[in-house]
């Protein structure tokens, strides 16, 4: 019996990485799934990619209009939502001493900002008992050098799932967050490093993680898909690490 038969799921950044192996498992496991990404032609390519009665929905989390249009369309659609995976987000880097306001105020707004309103503007097509999870980091809780304001982003995702659990618990809906180690995802091509500098993060960070590897984005999406199914229903505000041991050994 397939998991999330019948369900409606929207994840944001569902073009890449995590948030793409995520939607096609929810599609495997008979979700209906809406992905959101900034562009055009990746969205098209992923929507093809995961098959079934996948919707792509052109927008940007930062932006409270797109995300306004996003759910009109899954209204019109379906009518309501029963997840929610918050998982658009960015990484940039500078250390303390090299923040710009630009810097911060980019960070913060799709990792933050966007993720807010991800999740409130989804609630009134949230079904009661409906599942929200949150793609947080390892770095909510780690000191890497430059990743002064994602790592505050991040710590910032996770403390709202303390908040919305507590606030949405009339309704059921349990809100829980990911974070995920370091994942093997287009996202280090966006930082601006060189190949070597890429390298040579890999080899630091897998020296730290007990598995010794970097994990697969399928790896998270399998963590993702417990906390969107019934097998954690009595699981609520939780952080699942989910990082080859890094964090909890
Ligand atoms: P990725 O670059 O492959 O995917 C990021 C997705 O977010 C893309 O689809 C991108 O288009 C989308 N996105 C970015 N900004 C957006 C915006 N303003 N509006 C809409 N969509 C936007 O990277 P990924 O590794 O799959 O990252 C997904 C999430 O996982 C991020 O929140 C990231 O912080 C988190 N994460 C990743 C790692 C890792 O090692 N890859 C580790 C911890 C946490």
């Amino acid at each position: 019996m397939s998991k999330l038969s019948g369900k409606i799921a929207v994840i944001t950044g569902g073009n890449s990485g995590i948030g793409l192996a995520t939607a096609k498992l929810f599609a495997n496991e008979g979700a209906t799934v809406v992905i959101t990404g900034r562009r055009q032609a990746e969205l098209d390519a992923a929507v093809a990619e995961i098959g079934g009665n996948t919707v792509g929905v052109h927008g940007d989390v930062s932006k409270l209009a797109d995300l306004d249009k996003l759910y009109a369309e899954i209204k019109a659609k379906f009518g309501h939502l029963d997840i929610v995976f918050a998982n658009a987000g960015i990484v940039e880097l500078a250390p303390v001493g090299m923040v710009t306001e630009e810097h911060f105020d980019k960070v913060f707004d799709i990792n933050v900002k966007g993720l807010l309103f991800t999740v409130q503007k989804a609630l009134p097509l949230l079904v009661d008992g409906g599942s929200i999870i949150l793609n947080s980091s390892i770095a909510n809780t780690t000191g890497f050098e430059g990743f002064g304001v994602y790592s505050a982003t991040k710590a910032a995702v996770r403390s709202f799932a303390r908040t919305w659990t507590a606030e949405l618990k009339a309704r059921k809906i349990r809100v829980n967050v990911v974070s995920p180690g370091p994942i093997a995802t287009p996202i280090f091509d966006t930082v601006g490093w060189s190949e070597q500098q890429i390298d040579e993060f890999g080899t630091t960070v897998t020296t730290q993680v007990p598995l010794g590897r970097f994990g697969q984005p399928e790896e998270i999406a399998q963590a993702v898909l417990f906390l969107a199914s019934s097998d954690s229903s009595y699981v609520a505000g939780v952080d699942l690490y989910v990082d080859g041991g890094m964090i909890a050994v």
